[in-house]
């Protein structure tokens, strides 16, 4: 039976990704913020540091130090308290759990990690944004200073999903030759918890309910789990480094010209 962490366990994508597993026979251990909350077999807060590593341990401790797999979906969206949280969470708390469990990982049985990117990661100048640099160099207390500085969400949103998408494919490049696999999948609108929260948020909600994707409609989080299940499994055995747009036609229709 594989074992398979999943971070963000209690809701949306995350709680998807839970329940397909366990379908497929995983043994899944939870990662998320409250006790109460279903799915979550670890309580941490992965914003800090001190959170991250409390995850890290609990997870070597529950699986005797080898994993099969590795799911990141913890995120926060534009409604967060700041914009330095949502790099803390969104880059930090993902590469912290990838880096902290890659040993675990490398003994495990055909390994394969995977991090919940965005579509928001395309987003023009998200890339050039010089907080990505801050975050690809692990300075996390500069990058979060710029963010709040900035004071823009939806841009700290958009290049948390882009350095965490190019912290992926730098790390599959030297992952490919221990055997272990990375993939990002990048989803569009998706109806969460979330998804709903930036609806109803006066600065950004009428963009986002604006904002459809071609096949007219927002996606449901177990049409993101489906893609994250198959990448997860031996079918996907030479699917390494890639992003899986699993968007509606979002980024087909925003970039046409780039692939
Ligand atoms: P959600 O709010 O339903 O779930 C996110 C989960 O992450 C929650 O259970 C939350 O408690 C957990 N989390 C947040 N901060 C945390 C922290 N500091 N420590 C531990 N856990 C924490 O949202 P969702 O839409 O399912 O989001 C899952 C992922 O999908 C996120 O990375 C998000 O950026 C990404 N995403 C979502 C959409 C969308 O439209 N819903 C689109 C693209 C990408």
């Amino acid at each position: 039976m594989p074992v398979t962490v999943v971070t963000g366990s209690a809701s949306g994508i995350g709680a998807a990704v839970c329940k397909v597993l366990n379908a497929a026979g995983h043994r899944v251990i939870g990662i998320d913020r409250g006790a109460a909350d279903t799915n979550v077999d670890i309580v941490a807060d992965l914003s800090t540091p001190a959170g991250r590593q409390s995850a890290v341990d609990a997870v070597i401790e529950r699986c005797s130090g080898v994993l099969d797999g590795l799911v990141c979906c913890a995120g926060v969206g534009v409604t967060a308290p700041s914009a330095g949280l949502i790099l803390a969470v969104n880059y930090f708390g993902v590469t912290a759990l990838v880096d902290g469990l890659s040993e675990a990982l490398a003994k495990g049985k055909r390994p394969a990690a995977l991090i919940i990117g965005s579509v928001a990661s395309t987003q023009p100048g998200a890339d050039s944004q010089p907080m990505v640099a801050a975050m690809l160099a692990g300075n996390e207390a500069d990058a979060r200073a710029q963010a709040d500085v900035l004071g823009a969400p939806h841009v700290a949103y958009a290049s948390s999903k882009y350095a965490v998408t190019r912290y992926a494919r730098q790390k599959a490049v030297v992952w490919g030759a221990r055997g272990m696999r990375l993939n990002v999948v990048a989803p569009g609108a998706v109806e969460t918890p979330l998804h709903q929260a930036s609806k109803e948020d006066p600065r950004f909600g009428e963009a986002v309910k604006k904002f459809v994707a071609p096949l007219g409609r927002a996606g449901q989080p177990d049409e993101i789990a489906a893609m994250v299940a198959f990448l997860q499994s031996d079918q996907a055995a030479f699917i390494h480094g890639s992003v899986m747009f699993v968007d509606g036609g979002m980024d087909a229709m925003v970039r046409p010209d780039r692939f």
